[in-house]
């Protein structure tokens, strides 16, 4: 695996150097064109399957360890470079360069079908260099592979090749799209049960005559899926950054002439959740209150321990908007 990522680090390192414009030079240059003989890859690096090995030799060698090693993707400027290259502090395009590619190496990102890797290039911002300690708690110096990187971006707003990148872990695109839509009409428990169930078998008969290791071997095929509180991690995280904002804007689009309050302000208090050592939690120690208007649309929505002080504050709200409508 190391050296498949190192031969990738290479290739990558190569076609930067060929295009890229120096820092030194006017901003109106136009950066130089790769050369038709080097073959354009990535940002996703896929390794050799078994067909290849077929087509290259009569007497092909076949060996499972080939299929131990995983995808690598890149995130890297040579191929985002107009779009990534902002500070996450600050905001600051102009004043960053890109640094280097990041210390720690490789991270992991769970798939749908199969787990993969990520690297990431550091960016270093000059604006956020020069400000005192105190402005700049998150350092100057990002990794595209750390979510702090992303943290001001909206999901959709990320390149479709570059993962999500969580305080965790980071998972595929395609099983973040999952996750968020289906995540709603079932449980994460369920719906990582029917991603188990389809990540291995198919794969592992790849090769009846020489054993093949467990899926999730550590040192060999190293492929364990994605688990239940992890989904919830993530659903929440997006739910939190994205949903939320989107609600609440939404809301103050909304009028009314009369306004009823939702029922489900007492009977949520009495709900509670039972863990598996028998301890019981109350989540919604205020309950949960929603505001319609006589044609059923919400109006606003509070759900909180601290209920009652919310609520007078939100009526507040809701008067205020309504005089001001
Ligand atoms: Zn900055």
């Amino acid at each position: 695996q190391l050296v498949w990522e190192a031969n990738i680090l290479s290739y990558v390192d190569y076609v930067y150097e060929k295009t890229k414009v120096h820092g030194n030079s006017s901003a109106l240059r136009v950066p130089p064109n790769l050369p038709k003989q080097v073959p354009l890859l990535g940002p996703t690096f896929v390794p050799p399957s078994y067909r290849h090995v077929m087509k290259r030799s009569t007497v092909p060698k076949i060996v499972p360890e080939t299929a131990y090693i995983v995808a690598l993707t890149v995130v890297h400027p040579f191929y985002h470079s107009g779009t990534i290259s902002i500070c996450p502090q600050c905001g600051d395009s102009k004043n960053v360069n890109w640094d280097s590619w990041t210390g720690t190496g490789g991270r992991e990102v769970q798939g749908l079908y199969r787990n993969e890797r990520v690297i990431g290039y550091q960016l270093r911002c000059k604006t956020c260099q020069g400000k005192p300690k105190e402005e700049r708690k998150q350092g100057f110096c990002f990794a595209t592979t750390n979510q702090i990187f992303w943290e001001k971006w909206e999901h959709w707003k990320i390149p479709r090749s570059i993962p999500i990148f969580n305080k965790r872990l980071a998972v595929t695109r395609n099983l973040y799209d999952l996750i968020i839509e289906l995540r709603p009409t079932s449980t994460a428990a369920g719906l990582a049960e029917h991603i188990r169930r389809n990540t291995h078998p198919g794969q592992l008969r790849y090769n009846q005559l020489h054993e093949f290791s467990a899926p999730d071997d550590p040192s060999c095929y190293n492929d364990a899926p994605i688990t239940n509180d992890i989904i919830t991690d993530i659903y929440l995280d997006f739910t939190k950054r994205f949903r939320e904002p989107e609600s609440v804007a939404y809301c103050k689009t909304r009028t009314a002439q009369s306004l009823s309050l939702d029922n489900t302000f007492k009977s949520a208090s009495k709900a509670v959740v039972v863990d598996s050592d028998g301890k019981r939690t109350r989540l919604f120690t205020g309950g949960i209150l929603s505001v319609i208007n006589e044609v059923s649309e919400t109006m606003g929505w509070v759900s909180d321990s601290k209920l009652n002080t919310i609520l007078s504050n939100h009526m507040k709200a809701l008067l205020s908007n309504s005089v001001a409508c």
